[in-house]
């Protein structure tokens, strides 16, 4: 199960694998503390070759000039290749992420479908012809930034990735993409699929950094056009500013701390494993965690006691066991922040109604396991309630109506989902168009995919991905006029 080889990374027809200078990043499987695997580490000074690397492969290579089907060729066989690879990457990044092995399957599919998605848009993409007001044809047309940088998180590693370098590459773009120094093996994996497709060398280069040096240093360089970032908001504020000091676009996918109602003419059982689901799903390490649940006050008791119920009965399992539904958290750190706002929680006043503590029975106890945990007795205003935890904890709170539960959910620097569930489809609709968030779901939860755009209000994030505004966001326009003058034009 342990793979313990020093990976080494490509920098166009670079190859570095001198582990000795520049050191290595080791990648710690959660479920059991063992190496996953370890890689040799970027530095700042590699992300200016890769940058001028990148540039040359811009410029200098077919890539942006090729029709769109041509691209779109290359994008197809490279999600054709990661479909072909799909056990081999899912259990690296079971043994990179701790994730669930069915889950890391889904995010394995999901990145082989963005790269199908971009092709067809890459085919089907139409500039527009806008209405001449005078002796000329005009049109807007959408073009490459150049180099853009892409930087991910550890919570989705494959899927993060190609969800920014799909459209990015499609749009014509040289990426420069910078995993998550957690989980730093599936990008370098990304980068050897899409060369061995037929990508030009040098379009799309991995650089497995630390955030502070390599992340930072992309950021600031001046060879970069554009920055994409998923990741924590205040990491995301930082980049932004430096961006906003640049006047560069960026697009920022931040954190979360989404509402989950529950009216009291739903139906609850459905509603009880949707909260479920929403909170408890990828251990609660999901920006679109439903991670504050409100309950309408008639119904309260009722549904809490079912979630305390059925919480216990949560199979906490190791990721490969194919009946497990929470694996372990992404790190030691990570299990300790977790543990912490837990005890803030109950300092807060906060009763833990189930969970709020690491297992210690074996084999979990070699692991960043944390239970699921239910906090009641706290108000909306409270830290738990406002503060991202990004673990398996839900804070519930009861609510009495509509107006009530609007301004609760809206109460909040965050903005990036919520969910509800009602009978009443005309509640559901008002109440949808007064939250203030990026996704809503209604009688469901957390759905997601390619073709529906994705991104938070207030400080969930700046921009949109996925479907056409993902490729929207790694393109510029450009407005190009041909006269069509009878006479010679007069001043
Ligand atoms: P993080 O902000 O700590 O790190 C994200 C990435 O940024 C990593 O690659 C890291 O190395 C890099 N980084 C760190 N400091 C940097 C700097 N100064 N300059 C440039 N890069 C830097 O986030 P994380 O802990 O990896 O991920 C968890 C967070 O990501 C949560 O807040 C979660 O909500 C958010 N997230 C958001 C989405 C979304 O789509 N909105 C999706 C997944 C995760």
């Amino acid at each position: 199960m342990v793979a313990q080889t020093v990976k080494p990374f490509r920098i166009g027809s670079i190859v570095r694998d001198d582990a000795g200078a520049a050191g290595v990043i080791t990648s710690i499987n959660p479920a059991d503390g063992s190496i996953a695997g370890q890689v040799v580490r970027a530095t700042p000074e590699d992300v200016d070759t890769a940058v001028n690397v990148a540039w040359d492969a811009f410029r200098n290579k077919p890539w942006r000039r090729l029709r769109p089907d041509q691209r779109a060729t290359v994008l197809y066989e490279i999600g054709r290749r990661i479909s072909a690879e799909r056990d081999r990457l899912a259990h690296l990044q079971m043994l990179d992420s701790g994730k669930p092995l069915k889950e890391c399957i889904n995010m394995v599919n999901a990145a082989a479908g963005h790269f199908r998605y971009y092709a067809a848009v890459c085919e089907t993409w139409q500039d527009e012809v806008t209405s001449p007001r005078g002796e000329y044809f005009s049109m807007a047309l959408a073009e490459p930034y150049g180099v853009v940088a892409c930087i991910t998180p550890w919570n989705s590693p494959i899927m993060n990735e190609a969800q920014k370098a799909a459209p990015a590459l499609a749009a014509g773009n040289a990426v420069l993409i910078k995993p998550s120094e957690e989980t730093p093996q599936l990008a370098l994996e990304l980068v050897r699929i899409c060369t061995e497709a037929g990508l030009p060398e040098g379009l799309l280069i991995a650089l497995p950094g630390l955030g502070e040096d390599v992340g930072a240093a992309l950021v600031k360089h001046p060879g970069v056009r554009m920055v994409s970032f998923t990741g924590g908001t205040e990491t995301g504020r930082a980049i932004g500013a430096i961006a906003g000091q640049r006047l560069i676009p960026v697009g920022l996918e931040l954190g979360g701390k989404s509402p989950h109602i529950v009216f009291d003419d739903a139906d609850l059982d459905r509603a009880v494993a949707g909260v479920m689901s929403g909170i408890f799903g990828s251990a609660g390490q999901s920006c679109v965690a439903g991670s504050r649940l409100f309950v309408q006050k008639s119904v309260y008791g009722k549904v809490l006691d079912a979630l305390v119920e059925r919480s216990k009965g949560l199979r906490v399992r190791l990721p490969d066991d194919p009946e497990v539904q929470m694996g372990p958290l992404v790190s030691t750190g990570h299990r300790q922040k977790v543990a912490d706002c837990v005890d803030l929680a109950r300092s807060e006043g906060g009763q833990v109604l189930v969970g709020g503590y690491a297992p210690q029975e074996q084999p979990l106890d070699q692991g960043m396991f944390y239970m699921p945990t239910i906090i009641d007795g706290l108000t909306n205003a409270s830290r738990s309630a406002q503060e991202e935890i990004f673990g398996p904890v839900l804070v519930a709170m009861p609510f009495e109506d509509d107006a009530d539960v609007v301004a609760q959910a809206n109460d909040t620097v965050f903005g990036l989902a919520a969910g509800m569930w009602t009978g009443d489809y005309a509640r559901a609709w008002r109440v949808a168009r007064e939250i203030e968030a990026g996704s809503v779901w209604i009688n469901t939860y957390k759905q997601s995919h390619i073709a529906t755009p994705f991104g938070g209000f207030k400080d969930s994030g700046i921009g949109r991905e996925k479907g056409l505004h993902g490729l929207r966001l790694y393109s510029q326009v450009k407005s190009v006029f041909f006269g069509m003058h009878e006479k010679s034009m007069s001043l």
